[in-house]
């Protein structure tokens, strides 16, 4: 039988501080986190040697007094909280009075510290958590706490213990959260004499990113400003089309305290679904804050977790709050060229605050009523052409520009009516006469409809269409450039506009809205599609799924599929490619949320019915996918994050051009 004895006090005290101090970055967090409670507005973080051999943190707070001095040293000290009512209300970072303990009983240290009121300070020095000498000192108000040889007394753990620089470049994080977390606060943090970071603390959050993360993220930001109840979410998170490739510039306070947390990652992500692509992330800077008896701080001793009362409501709203911030954003990026370096120096923070504070553009809904008519009709006609047939549209009416806006607006939506109308009689005696082709052929009842409806909803809104009055355009479109980029002329800039990405974002919306399935076409001659055995398996799974969106798909055997039957907008040439994609994407789409799921295969069927770049585009689409892009909000990017939309702003031109 094993003797059981109770542990002497010291390596007791070992124990539980290998729980809060596991390398200097967590001592660096222990003794910032207690400057800022102590009210510093100024914080030097010193490392030397990745903290093993010298962490020095100076502040202006409140200090100690003599007499406070010792206890602060002592286990389960702490002037944050008195009783335990305190626990379901803490305000303060630190409350469990463990760290200075902690971080004593691992290393040697000196302290040096003055109240206020104070007329002199008093220095203490400490080994292994034992106090060797106390004495006055003069010196300023604040504490200057210095911790060398961390560890010296627990060989077992300096031997986890990482580079130097792996060290160092740890303890620069934390620092660099609680920059984020406090741009009231300077902070200055300072490795092997290099200073590596120096905040303003003049309290503005994007000074605070800038100087985190430089300027490339700071001029990729979007504002974000939410509240539900009591709860308020603030600070930026990154445009769709500056994601990175993991989660390491996500940072989360909450109540001003760096947490990391799965359910705040996931409600951000949820916020970019279709807006950029699988496996990307946004970058964030967000603060949480909410009454503190609603989250409880203390379920984790480095205290970087925290639970929520209700999670379901801090979900939801960090969701909206970065939602409806995605939403307003106008999704155009500015266009960057070249400028010469002292120039750049000059104008960086300017520019990095200029884009993020740049008023968020409230574009007005479209008053003209389906565009997809339109495009529609335009791919019928594409198809028609590409199959020996003529085109409708052979002499596009192009509109003189001196006439003005109003008359262009005026004359060009009665023409562009009449000869979509055309167009789409076309198209409907195109499927007609495909299906009575397929009279004999086996007919869902599905395609039926699908096929149908449209055509008979149509006529009133075409009808409804010639009479609306087109309101005046502020933009001027100069012409399409490449076969790829439309160029328009809006206000002082220059709009540069994708047209593949524009028309695939505008497809998707109309696909992912429409209640109704998607509008098919039986093939004349059913197309084999050769999967591998998984992947046919998956299909054959989800026939349902693929009737809505178009899709009439039969086991061939051997892995094969057959395609009865495929959206009217895929090209019949591309049915094959289409199925052996979608069904790639539903194999690797298992794990997705069926809504999930059915918008990644959305953004196949929209890219792939999109016009393409290098395709020659009639000057009626062009005006009409324009006009769309520059009202709705919610063709800002291509549903795997691309911009839709570049600027290029007078400005920028006139310094290239040397005018300013
Ligand atoms: P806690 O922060 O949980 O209270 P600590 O062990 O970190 O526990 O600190 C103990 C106490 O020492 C604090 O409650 C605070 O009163 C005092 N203290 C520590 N660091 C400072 C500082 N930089 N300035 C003023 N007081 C401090
Ligand atoms: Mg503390």
């Amino acid at each position: 039988m094993p003797k059981i004895h109770p542990l002497d006090t010291h390596v007791a005290e070992l124990i539980a501080a290998g729980e809060v101090v596991e390398r200097p970055a967590s001592a660096v967090k222990e003794l910032v986190e207690n400057s800022i409670d102590a009210g510093a507005k100024t914080v030097t973080i010193e490392v030397q040697n990745g903290g093993m051999t010298l962490l020095r943190i100076t502040d202006d707070g409140c200090g100690m007094e003599r007499a406070d001095a010792r206890t602060a040293f002592l286990r389960h000290a702490t002037s944050k909280i008195r009783s335990k009512d305190d626990l379901g209300r803490i305000g303060t970072l630190g409350f469990r009075g463990e760290a200075l303990a902690a971080i004593a009983s691992v290393s040697k240290i000196d302290l040096l510290t003055r109240a206020e009121d104070e007329p002199e300070g008093v220095q203490l020095h400490l080994q292994g958590g034992a106090v060797l000498s106390e004495q006055p000192a003069g010196c300023p108000r604040g504490t200057t706490i210095m911790v060398r040889e961390l560890f010296f007394n627990t060989p077992a753990r300096m031997k986890f213990m990482k580079s130097d620089a792996a060290e160092a470049s740890a303890a620069f994080s934390v620092v660099q959260q609680q920059a984020l977390a406090h741009p009231e606060i300077s902070f200055r943090f300072i490795k092997d004499g290099q200073e590596q970071l120096h905040t303003d603390g003049r309290g503005q959050a994007l000074a605070a990113i800038y100087a985190v993360y430089g300027r490339e993220l700071s001029r990729n930001l979007i504002e974000v400003d939410g509240h539900w109840e009591k709860l308020r979410v603030r600070g930026y998170v990154t445009k769709p089309t500056a994601t990175r490739g993991n989660r390491a510039w996500q940072s989360f306070f909450v109540n001003g305290r760096y947490i990391r947390s799965r359910l705040l990652s996931a409600a951000v992500e949820e916020a970019y679904r279709n807006r950029m692509m699988t496996g990307r992330f946004p970058a964030c800077v967000l603060h949480i804050e909410l009454p503190v008896q609603a989250v409880d701080v203390n379920v984790h001793p480095a205290k970087t977790e925290v639970k929520f009362l209700s999670e379901r409501e801090v979900f939801d709203a960090v969701h909206y709050a970065v939602l409806s911030a995605l939403g307003k954003d106008s999704g155009r990026q500015e266009m960057r060229l070249p400028q010469s370096r002292a120039a750049e120096q000059e104008s960086a923070v300017p520019a990095a605050q200029q884009s993020a504070a740049k008023p968020v553009q409230q574009n007005a809904k479209p008053a003209q009523a389906d565009f997809f008519r339109v495009m529609q009709a335009a791919e019928y006609r594409r198809q028609a052409a590409q199959s020996g047939g003529q085109n409708i549209l052979a002499s596009p009416v192009l509109l003189p520009r001196s006439e003005g806006a109003k008359r262009r607006a005026e004359e060009a939506a009665p023409v562009r009516s009449a000869q979509l109308d055309a167009a789409e009689e076309t198209a409907a005696a195109r499927i007609q006469a495909h299906k009575s082709a397929q009279e004999q052929t086996k007919e869902s009842a599905q395609s039926k409809a699908a096929t149908q409806q449209p055509a008979k909803q149509e006529q009133p809104v075409a009808s409804a269409q010639q009479t609306i009055e087109l309101p005046e355009p502020d933009y001027r479109i100069i012409g399409e450039a490449l076969r790829t980029y439309i160029i328009v002329e809006q206000g002082d800039e220059l709009l540069f506009i994708d047209k593949h990405a524009a028309h695939e974002r505008l497809r998707f919306e109309q696909l992912k809205k429409s209640k109704q399935p998607i509008m098919a076409q039986l093939l004349l001659t059913p197309v084999s599609a050769e999967l591998s055995r998984e992947e046919a398996t998956a299909v054959l799974e989800h026939t349902a799924l693929f009737g809505e969106l178009g899709f009439e798909v039969e086991d061939f055997g051997g892995g094969d599929v057959l395609l009865r039957q495929i959206p009217a907008e895929l090209d019949e040439q591309d049915a094959k490619a289409v199925m052996q994609e979608l069904a790639e994407q539903l194999v690797r789409g298992r794990t997705l949320a069926p809504q999930a799921l059915r918008d990644e295969l959305l953004h196949t069927i929209a890219c792939k019915s999109a016009i393409k770049a290098g395709w020659k585009t009639a000057p009626q689409e062009i005006q009409a996918l324009v006009q769309q892009v520059l009202t709705r909000e919610d063709i800002q990017y291509c549903p795997h994050g691309r911009p839709v939309c570049i600027t290029l702003s007078r400005h920028q031109l006139e310094k290239q051009f040397k005018r300013v």
